[in-house]
């Protein structure tokens, strides 16, 4: 007897991918941050193809950037991060 409940949204957490980086997005207490807009989306966008069309509809210019840019990025905005929020890792 196996209840088949579906599991509820929260509960299936996705979580960030290191590649996700080169759609210029960072990982914000698990949900996706463009890095160019500053926009925080959902975690059910953590996903490549969200992320990609996000990068694609939203920043066509910056499909090709620089991944060196974007670590540079990234760096800048994670000492921001663990700055203000360092009990939340886990
Ligand atoms: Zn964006």
């Amino acid at each position: 007897m196996m209840p088949r409940r579906q599991a509820p949204a929260v509960s299936k957490k996705r979580k960030y991918d290191e590649s996700y980086i080169s759609f210029g997005f960072v990982d914000s207490n698990g949900s996706p941050l463009c890095m160019l807009c500053s926009k925080l989306l959902p975690n059910s966008s953590m996903a490549p193809a969200k992320l990609r069309r996000h990068l694609e509809t939203v920043h066509p210019e910056s499909k090709d950037k620089n991944k060196e840019f974007l670590f540079v990025k990234r760096t800048v905005i994670e000492s921001q991060k663990y700055d203000a929020c360092n009990t939340n890792y886990q």
